[in-house]
């Protein structure tokens, strides 16, 4: 029976916050009028419980940045501030307040709303100096935002046919090639991570089977046992001249890296895996899009295209919205684009940054970073014990707070496809002709003005 995609959400904070978002300071020209407590519904302000003739020291943790309190002290005595903690959260893409709005997205399952306008930056590097037309919101051509029209998130790895033939009788001549169907754009991937422990491991799986998507892992790691629609999750990572290694037996995805060897390295899994469809790992560098196009001759379903943690290329530093962008021009212009699917990963901090990816042409894109941040990684050199090697996580633990993440997420890809007037995910990918460039909208502006770009 037909079962609409849903994702269950279930409230599950961090074990322990780990410190307060912003730092209430209140400096010595404070009189102790007491004004501020009656201005906090927050319980920030109280009077000392020994002595109280005088303020006891904020409670700075449940502050909500109101300001009201700043705003109402007659002596001008109080400041609100983001704490020293919360600034040194992250590192690069990952700012703080990407790494506590994942924070609050797994926490909730739920995306943060700026209703009192947006105060972030309007443009950065890579996927943030990109924006989409939204211009559904404000003229909506067909059933507005959220009208009676199903979006679908659907995606397809593998060859895509570009057309099909039939014989006299009507009788289908094609060879339909493997593909599998995912019901949303993400993936997740555990190998590039450096310890992993069971119990986080356990949960991504089982978290992979209720969303429908798949977990990347390093073939000849240990496995959990679990039930068979959770292995059916596993996408096992074969390492050049390790194709012998023990892994799952019969999986619908197997990648393999990038080698000399390679060629030896895809037969001997062919020969292992007759029902698969294969996967290489290419290392972002100078060049990807040559080696894309070279890999689509040599018969590729899926290209997983690695960046860094920041979403840069190695060597150049080229940002994966650029390179994404050449990769998906170089095989268009060979008239092979529906030939293969793009994987991108690394560098997605945010969930805006599905969407934007799409449109610089991935098929699917790989959470990695963002799945340890979920688990209450601080996203940076900050952070004082990694989740994924954290005893004290439960599968459970795992499992919720990368449910709620991915859910929010998914939201968040269906308000912007729903806003661009874009109804199926396949047809985001490439859609440039949607979105404004930055480097674009500066160029018409300046270029025609003296000393302009
Ligand atoms: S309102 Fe200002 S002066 Fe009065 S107790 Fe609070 S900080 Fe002190
Ligand atoms: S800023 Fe708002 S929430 Fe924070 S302490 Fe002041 S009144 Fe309370």
């Amino acid at each position: 029976m037909y079962e609409r995609y849903h994702l269950p959400k279930k409230e599950l904070p961090l074990p322990e916050r780990p410190f307060a978002k912003n730092a209430v300071v209140r400096d010595d020209r404070c009189m102790n009028c007491g004004r501020c407590a009656d201005q906090c519904i927050y319980g920030v302000h109280e009077r000392d419980a020994k002595d109280p003739r005088v303020m006891a020291e904020p409670k700075a943790y449940l502050c909500k940045n109101c300001l009201r309190c700043v705003e109402n002290c007659p002596q001008r005595a109080l400041t609100v501030q983001y704490s020293k903690e919360y600034l040194s959260l992250g590192g690069g893409v990952w700012t703080p307040t990407r790494v506590n709005t994942i924070w609050n997205e797994s926490q909730t399952g739920k995306l943060p709303v700026y209703g009192a306008g947006y105060r972030g930056m309007y443009v950065g590097p890579g996927y943030d100096s990109m924006w989409t037309d939204m211009s559904e919101i404000v003229r909506p051509t067909r059933d507005g935002i959220h009208g009676r029209e199903y979006i679908s998130t659907s995606v397809d790895l593998g060859k895509r046919v570009d057309h099909l033939e039939f014989d006299e009788k009507g009788d289908l001549l094609t060879e339909m090639p493997k593909f599998v169907e995912l019901p949303l754009p993400m993936m997740m991937d555990v190998s590039r991570s450096a310890d992993l422990r069971a119990a986080p491991f356990e949960g991504l799986i089982k978290a992979a089977a209720t969303l429908g998507t798949y977990v990347f892992f390093p073939a000849g790691s240990k496995l959990p046992e679990l039930p068979a629609d959770a292995m059916r999750t596993l996408v096992p990572v074969f390492y050049a001249g390790k194709t012998a290694v023990e892994t799952v037996s019969s999986p619908s995805i197997v990648e393999f890296e990038m080698s000399p060897a390679w060629k030896e390295d895809l037969k001997a899994l062919s020969a292992r895996f007759p029902n698969a469809i294969f996967g290489a790992r290419v290392e972002a560098a100078e060049g990807v899009e040559k080696v894309a196009v070279d890999l689509v001759s040599d018969g590729i379903d899926i290209i997983h295209v690695l960046y860094d943690e920041q979403g840069q290329e190695k060597g150049t530093k080229r940002l994966a919205k650029d390179s994404l962008l050449a990769i998906n021009k170089a095989l268009a212009n060979a008239s092979i684009r529906e030939s293969v699917s793009i994987i991108a990963a690394g560098g997605l901090a945010a969930a805006e940054h599905v969407p934007k990816s799409l449109i610089c042409g991935a098929d699917v894109i790989v959470l990695e970073q963002a799945l340890k941040v979920a688990l209450g990684c601080h996203g940076g050199p900050s952070c004082p014990v990694c989740p994924m090697d954290g005893s004290k996580i439960t599968t459970d633990y795992a499992y919720w707070r990368t449910v709620n993440m991915v859910g929010a997420w998914r939201d968040q890809l269906l308000e912007v496809m729903g806003a661009m007037g874009v109804r199926e995910a396949r047809r985001l990918r490439g859609e440039t002709g949607r979105a404004i460039f930055y480097e674009d909208a500066e160029r018409d502006a300046f270029s025609n003005i003296q000393g302009g770009a």
